[in-house]
Order: structure tokens, then sequence, then C-alpha cells
């Protein structure tokens, strides 16, 4: 397969070209490190699912950080200079910091984050800043414990989420941002009370609005809470004005308090999608590369690892599919609303939001 996407001239310069069908770059790689985790959001590996019997990759099938490494680099080389890790609960993987140590030393890597639900931070934090990473991004969906028994499937407290968060703030990791996936009639309440308990500390918090990912959520539109309206309820209690995006194709919408004390963002996946400018790839801890949170499954990136191909070879994979690359899923949504069959859409535990 040719680098058909690829336009200009040789080296790195023309890897920049790298462009989809759509005309997108390549700018981001999200790392799943594992499918397992420590909570059961209902919303992603509801309980009744992932319960003792659930059979989770064996660790065979898991990509080992080396060949991790190796498609991060040959992304990079294509055009992608911000990398995050995810999962499943990422810190759930022993030795992660070895991998940011590896990723942080790519050349190239203008951005290296994390997402995590926060809970393992405290014993990590001061490793993972020492490895190189820069930022993390902590989900907190509710601060009352009766909600968050619920959104996190009966597996933590919001108090081991603040320790987390503090804990990557005094490793050098702040100011971090908070993400609230929300959801009507569960913890669309608890907009203002995170609002009003985070401004001022200088993180960031981020509202999404609750996905139709994988097959498993029983996602149905009315629990989605538009993004238009958790800013109303905020601005409501604390006025906000519109900021302009830090770089061309961020998805939050970001606002700041008018006193002065912080910013918000909204991400508007459902409401006001913004596949347009969506320039992420993403990689499967079994090894897919997947060019969309609501695709299918992916392109099978171990195997030929295994075989032992060339990096020309797997370079060549990775732009080939990144240059097939159609999806628009977001802006579809409403011409295929309806309930999915397993297997029908990859699950967000195995690809990491
Ligand atoms: N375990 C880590 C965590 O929870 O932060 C990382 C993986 S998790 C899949 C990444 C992000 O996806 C989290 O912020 C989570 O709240 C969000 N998420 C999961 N399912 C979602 C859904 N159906 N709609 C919107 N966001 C979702
Ligand atoms: Fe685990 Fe994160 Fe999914 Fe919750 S959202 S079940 S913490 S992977
Ligand atoms: Fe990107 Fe797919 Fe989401 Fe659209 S639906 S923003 S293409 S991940």
């Amino acid at each position: 397969m040719g680098l058909r996407g690829l336009t200009g001239q040789g080296g790195t310069a023309a890897a920049a070209e790298l462009r989809d069908t759509r005309g997108r770059p390549l700018r981001d790689l999200r790392i799943s490190v594992t499918d397992r985790c420590n909570f059961r959001c209902p919303y992603c590996m509801p309980a009744e699912v992932f319960g003792e019997d659930y059979r989770f990759l064996p660790r065979k099938d898991i990509l080992r950080f080396e060949e991790v490494l190796r498609v991060a680099r040959l992304a990079v080389e294509l055009g992608a200079t911000k990398l995050r890790i995810t999962g499943g609960e990422p810190l759930v993987r022993a030795n992660l910091s070895d991998l940011v140590a590896g990723l942080a030393a790519i050349p190239g890597v203008a951005d290296l984050a994390l997402t995590t639900n926060g809970v393992l931070l405290p014993g990590q934090a001061a490793a993972l800043a020492g490895a190189g990473l820069q930022r993390v991004t902590v989900s907190l969906d509710s601060l009352r414990p009766e909600v968050f028994q619920h959104t996190s499937g009966g597996r933590g407290e919001p108090e081991q989420v603040l320790a987390g968060i503090a804990a990557a703030e005094a490793a050098g990791l702040g100011p971090v941002k908070i993400n609230c996936v929300v959801q009507r009639d569960v913890n669309q309440d608890d907009v203002v009370a995170l609002a009003r308990h985070f401004r001022g500390t200088g993180h960031i918090l981020r509202f999404i609005e609750f996905m139709d990912v994988g097959t498993m959520n029983a996602w149905r539109l009315e629990q989605v809470v538009p993004a238009r309206e958790i800013i109303e309820r905020i601005d409501a209690e604390f006025p906000l004005e519109p900021v302009d995006p830090n770089y061309s194709g961020e998805v939050a919408r970001r606002y700041r308090y008018r006193d002065g004390s912080g910013e918000i963002g909204v991400i508007a996946s459902v409401t006001e999608p913004f596949c347009g400018g969506c320039t992420r790839a993403r990689l499967s801890a079994e090894g897919e590369l997947v060019t969309c949170l609501f695709a299918k499954g992916g392109r099978d990136l171990k195997t030929p690892l295994r075989a032992g191909v060339s990096d020309a070879t797997l370079r060549e994979m990775i732009a080939g599919t990144w240059t097939e690359r159609e999806d628009r899923y977001s802006e579809e949504r409403s011409e295929k609303a309806g309930p999915r069959k397993a297997g029908e859409r990859i699950e967000m535990y195995r690809i990491g939001g």
C-alpha cells in the first residue's frame, strides 16, 4: 500500500501532510494500555456484564510496552504530536512509568497526557511525573457519595478521586482537567456543585455529553444533557463568557467565569459534533489501530508487529489506515439512531474515550 495521503516532499515535512479522505491530519494518538478497570461505571463497563466471570484479555494478547512505543514513534513520524494514555483504567497496568518514559523520549511529542479515574494516583503521580508525564485528566461525575456510588458501579468514593487530583497537582501534573459525563436524571444536578468546588482552584472542569459509545450502556438520546443546558445552569449561578479555542480543532468549547475564577469546558459530542476537526487515532490494548470512537473495529497491528515487519511496512500500514479514513459518526448519528447490537461497535473500555 502506498502513502497516498502524503503530499509534499520527503521526511517529516511530508509526513506532516498525511491526510484522511476528509483532509484531516493525524495529530493525536490515544493509547489504551489495558482493558481492565477497578471501576464499573454503568455507561462503560456495567457490573452485570463485567462480573467475576468476565474474561479480560490474556496478558499475551496485550501489546507489550516496546510494541506500543514502536507504533507511537511511527505515528509521531506521521504527524501525531499529542499522545494520551488511557484504558480501561491505565493505572492498573504494572510499571506504567516505564511506558511514560519511553513515550516522553520520542522526538516530536509535544504533549503527553493520561486519563484516569484518579483512585490510584496518590501512589503513582510522582513516578509518572518523574518519567515525563505532562498532564492528567481525572474523571469525576459527582461529589455526592450516593451518586458517585452509582456512577462508579459501587467501586469508589469521591474523596479518593479528590485525593488523586491533589496528588497530581503536588507532583506537578496540574492544572488537572476534570471530566464529568453528564446524564439526565443521574448527575445533572451535580453540575453546579462541581463548578462551585473547582472554581478558583486552577483545575479545569469539563462536562461531556453522554455518548452512545459501545453497545452496552443502553444509551437513549433523552439521557443526554445538552452542553447548552449545562452552560445555562452554571451561568445562572456563576456568570460565564465564551473564550476562544486554544488551537483549531479543540473539542472542548471553553468558557471563563466573569469574576476571573477560572475556566470550564463543554464537549458537545452529541448536540454539536466536531468530526470535521477530528484528528485522533486510537490504539487498543490488543493492538488495533482505530480511527473513530464509534468504529466497529480497527486494523490489527499486533500480528504484523509480532511477525517482525520492518518499520517502513508498519509505517505504511498506519498511514494507509489513516488515508482511507472516512469516519464522521457523530455527524451521521441522527440518521443512525437506535440501539446497537453486541459486536456492532467497539466498546469504550477497549479504546479509552
Ligand atoms: N478509566 C479512565 C477514566 O475513567 O478516566 C480512562 C478511560 S475512560 C473510558 C475515558 C473517559 O471516557 C472517561 O472520562 C469516561 O467518563 C468517559 N466515558 C466513558 N463512557 C462514556 C460515554 N458513554 N459517554 C461519554 N463519556 C464516556
Ligand atoms: Fe473504568 Fe473509566 Fe470505564 Fe469508568 S469510564 S469503567 S473508570 S474505564
Ligand atoms: Fe472523531 Fe468519530 Fe468522534 Fe467524529 S465520531 S469526532 S470522527 S471519533
